[in-house]
This record gives C-alpha cells, sequence and structure tokens, in this order.
C-alpha cells in the first residue's frame, strides 16, 4: 500500500479517520479510492438532484455567510470532523466548554474551539477561544498547566 508523502499532521489526522470508521489506515486508503470517482459518477447520473440542491444553497444563503461556512467545513476537515460530527460533539459536551464551562465560545465566533491532541491528532474536547489560547500558550500539556497552577497557588507575595 502506498502511504508516502503524507505529512506527519496529515497522516495523524488520517489514521483517527480511519480508526474512527474503524478501519486500519491502510483498509481506509482502499476504501476511499474512488471516492471523488464516485461523487463525479453520481453528479452524471442525476444532474438535477445536484444541481437543485447547489442552487437551494446558493439562493438560502448570503455570499458572506458561504464563505464562513465554506471556511469552517475545511477547518473541521482538517480535524476529520463533518459538521454533523462538530455538532454531535456541540450536543455530547451540552453546548459549553470542557474546560471553565462557560456557553460563550467567545471572540464574536459561533462555534467552539476543537482542541486536540497535536501529536496524534485525537480530539481531546471543545473549548472557548480563552481557554484554548490559554492551555496553548501554557505549552498545551497537563504538566505545564498544573506548574501554572502550583505557581498560583503557593506562590508568597514578593511586595515588600
Ligand atoms: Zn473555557
Amino acid at each position: 500500500m502506498i502511504l508516502v508523502n503524507l505529512h506527519p499532521a496529515k497522516r495523524a489526522r488520517q489514521r483517527v479517520r480511519a480508526r474512527r470508521a474503524g478501519l486500519s489506515l491502510e483498509q481506509r486508503v482502499v476504501a476511499r479510492k474512488g471516492a471523488a470517482d464516485r461523487a463525479r459518477a453520481r453528479r452524471v447520473a442525476n444532474p438535477e438532484t445536484v444541481r437543485a440542491a447547489e442552487r437551494e444553497r446558493y439562493y438560502t444563503t448570503d455570499r458572506r455567510q458561504r464563505n464562513i461556512e465554506s471556511t469552517w467545513r475545511h477547518v473541521l476537515r482538517g480535524y476529520g470532523l463533518t459538521v454533523v460530527g462538530y455538532l454531535a460533539l456541540v450536543d455530547a459536551e451540552r453546548n459549553r466548554c470542557a474546560c471553565c464551562g462557560t456557553s460563550e465560545p467567545g471572540r464574536g465566533s459561533a462555534h467552539w474551539c476543537v482542541d486536540h491532541d497535536h501529536a496524534t491528532g485525537e480530539i481531546r474536547g471543545l473549548l472557548c477561544h480563552t481557554c484554548n489560547v490559554g492551555i496553548g500558550m501554557l505549552g498545551d500539556t497537563a504538566e505545564a498547566v498544573a506548574r501554572a497552577h502550583v505557581y498560583l497557588t503557593r506562590r508568597r507575595s514578593l511586595t515588600p
């Protein structure tokens, strides 16, 4: 099986997607082979159905919103998530930050940050913007955040 020329992060994402589908990475590569051809065949076989769905999407959302949604779908795909998969996560986390529990994603965004392990690509949870940036800035590890916790609870005041 040819699995060359994959960036390590991309390969990690592929592995997560394969595991979710209950397949090995090699099995998934085989299973996905021809997916683009099948989509093309669907369009050729049912041009009216496909075009009607596109028309519906085009005329019911404005251009700016379409761009935002398309970018967001692209970001989600990077985590191996579809919009449906993301919404299932939101449901599972009761539409709250998995760290601080706020119901506001923050930074004026309608979406939660998809927190993931950068080494394995595995999704850890949905976070608000503040928690996501905070954890990331501290080094993205439980040890680093624990050090900050120890510092804040044990630190004596140096103010004379
Ligand atoms: Zn939070």
